[in-house]
């Protein structure tokens, strides 16, 4: 099959990462017959260099006549960088949320792992991480309390704020089929988040969520209060396989599910539309403290683009060889500055993609 792929390199780190899991695209068309063309298209500070803005309408078009989209990272120094001495629209991160809206992706898929190799990087104990824990958390992304009406007042001179929180059901609905969707592939089970002893929000997104269960009856569905989950991610996270939850719960409940795996160069996303067409991207930034020295770690956004064969592809045998390839990959020792421990081979960013590689072609002989 053939494939175009909207390749959006970005700032920092971007164009040394995205260049890896081409690579590894690459080796994948290679060894399973398939061609991915890319379209380069320039977001963040190098459009802001070139166009005057970090997003053009027509890299947006771009992007949308591609069948899926990569992305490394975009930004700079914040405190130190010429980007950033304009509004807020003009600033590099304002492509990514014009792209992210432009695109219509209302479901963010982040997942969760702990591989066997890297887990002195685990801040839990042990006995907690057992044999390790394997979930992918599917966050509301374009509703909730961060998109409704919002002003601040003043009431008899005592200054006051509002922020307010709205769910359709089919924004609730459209979201909830795409977890399903993930815990079919998986191990069938979907923790649905909410706070519904307290949110009529939450009632609803409950009452949604379990009209989209009957569909799926091989999928078990059960339902978790937020502040019980935040508990559990680090008491038992090896009980989950995919939650579900809206927009500000799955903000917090995500960054702590990455912090518990101990890296943040391993952990991939996904933005998801209503159909197939998705943007790929690692979850962590541009990292401008080491662009340019060859040391980052380019796993997140290798196995971004595995997400990106199962999704948007449906090329799940591909997926699984790449994501197998990066965990023997670990096994055997290799590690970027990042992920180092003792008595582990250090490696580059370019050498990272390469044992990956050599790892993908091993796996077929
Ligand atoms: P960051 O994720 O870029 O970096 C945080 C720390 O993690 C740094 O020490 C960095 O060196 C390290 N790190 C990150 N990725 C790494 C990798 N692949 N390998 C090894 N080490 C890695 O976060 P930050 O420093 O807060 O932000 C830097 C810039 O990135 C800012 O301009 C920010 O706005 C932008 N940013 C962009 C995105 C995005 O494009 N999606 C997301 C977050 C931040």
């Amino acid at each position: 099959m053939e494939y175009r792929i909207a390749s959006i390199s970005g700032d920092g780190i971007g164009p040394e990462i995205v260049e890896e899991a081409k690579k590894v695209l690459n080796k994948v068309g290679e060894l399973y017959g398939h061609r991915f063309h890319y379209e380069e298209v320039l977001m963040g500070g190098i459009s802001i260099d070139t166009y005057g803005v970090p997003l053009t309408d027509e890299a947006l078009e771009t992007a949308r006549s591609c069948d899926a989209v990569l992305l490394g990272a975009v930004g700079g120094n914040v405190g130190n960088s010429r980007w950033y001495d304009v509004a807020p629209n003009l600033r590099p991160e304002a492509g990514l949320l014009a792209i992210r809206k432009g695109l219509n992706l209302f479901a963010n898929i982040r997942p969760a792992y702990l591989y066997e190799g890297p887990s002195d990087a685990c801040p839990l104990k042990k006995e907690i991480i057992g044999d390790g824990f394997d979930m992918v958390i599917v966050r509301e992304l374009t509703g909730g309390l961060y998109f409704g009406e919002r002003h601040t007042e003043e009431v008899n001179g005592i200054r006051q704020a509002v922020d307010t929180l709205v769910y359709s059901e089919t924004e609730i609905r459209r979201v909830a089929v795409k977890a399903f969707q993930i815990a079919q592939k998986r191990r069938k089970k979907v923790t649905s988040v909410d706070k519904a002893n307290v949110l009529d929000s939450s009632r609803l997104w409950r009452s949604v969520v379990e009209e989209v269960a009957k569909e799926y009856p091989e999928v078990t569905l059960e339902h978790m209060l937020v502040d019980n989950c935040a508990m559990q991610l680090v008491m038992n996270p090896g009980q989950f396989d995919v939650i579900l939850t809206e927009n500000m719960f799955g903000d917090i409940l995500s960054d702590e599910a990455s912090m518990i795996t101990g890296s943040i160069g391993m952990l991939s996303s996904a933005s998801l539309n209503e159909g197939k067409f998705g943007l790929y991207e690692p979850s962590h930034g541009s990292a401008p403290d080491i662009a340019g020295k060859g040391i980052a770690n380019p796993v997140a956004t290798i196995l971004s683009a595995a997400m990106m064969l199962r999704f948007s592809f449906d090329l799940d045998r591909e997926a699984d060889a790449v994501e197998a390839a990066v965990r023997q990959t670990l096994a055997d020792g290799f590690r970027t500055a990042d992920i180092m421990a003792d008595g582990m081979q250090p490696v580059g960013t370019e050498e990272m993609g390469d044992r990956i590689c050599e790892r993908l072609t091993d796996s077929l002989k």
